[in-house]
């Protein structure tokens, strides 16, 4: 069966990706990048999702000889014009600490009323194949920002956006709930009859 490598080193996207991949009867063996542990992370020079997805994408393919899928993905305030975009991860200086993030967000919208509080998570997923060939598509999950952190699950900013259509969090919603309608789910199945055309 040919292989797909998608580059993180989380497991829980792997495990998304792979129940996408069946969902839609697209046979592949998908692995993640820590099956290749040798490659170095890639910096993340682009400024938009879609450049990151594509930049992680190449590397992995060139490094491995296989096709490979990226995503990069972050939470985009209206009234911030779109931050914190691709500085989601690193909103308050420190790559990865999601509540120092969502804590930041929380003061600098303090003011801010709940009809102007309404935002996205955006997800690039970028496929890019040995030869250099590549495709990439977008999800999107919009909804509004709560005033205060409510549920316990997810990760990141999931607390604090309400999807519109619905009166939970995301940290509210069970992960199948989140596959469902997430801007990562989206782009993922937007990407799979890319998928489908690959061959061992
Ligand atoms: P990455 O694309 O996995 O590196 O995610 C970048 C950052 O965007 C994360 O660290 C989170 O802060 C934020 N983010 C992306 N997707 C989600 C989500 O589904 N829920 C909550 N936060 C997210």
């Amino acid at each position: 069966m040919q292989r797909l490598v998608l580059a993180t080193r989380n497991a829980h996207k792997v495990t998304e990706l792979r129940a996408i991949l069946t969902a839609s009867e697209v046979a592949l063996e998908l692995v993640g990048a820590d099956a290749y542990p040798d490659i170095p992370d890639v910096r993340e020079t682009g400024v938009t999702f879609a450049e990151n997805a594509l930049l992680k994408a190449h590397a992995l393919a060139r490094a491995t000889g296989l096709p490979a899928v990226a995503d990069d993905s972050g939470l985009c305030v209206d009234v911030l014009n779109g931050a914190p975009g691709i500085f989601s991860a690193r909103w308050a200086g420190r790559h990865g600490d999601d509540a120092a993030n969502l804590h930041l967000l929380l003061a600098q919208l303090a003011d801010i009323p709940d009809h102007h509080r309404g935002a996205h998570f955006a997800c690039a997923a970028a496929l890019a194949l040995p030869d250099g060939t590549e495709h990439v598509v977008e999800g999107r999950l919009r909804g509004t920002l709560r005033h205060e952190p409510s549920g316990a699950g997810g990760f990141g900013y999931d607390p604090i956006l309400q999807p519109d259509g619905d009166t939970r969090t995301c940290a509210e919603l069970t992960p199948d709930e989140k596959n469902a309608i997430s801007h990562r789910g989206q782009a993922f199945r937007a990407l799979t009859p890319h998928l489908a055309h690959l061959r061992g």
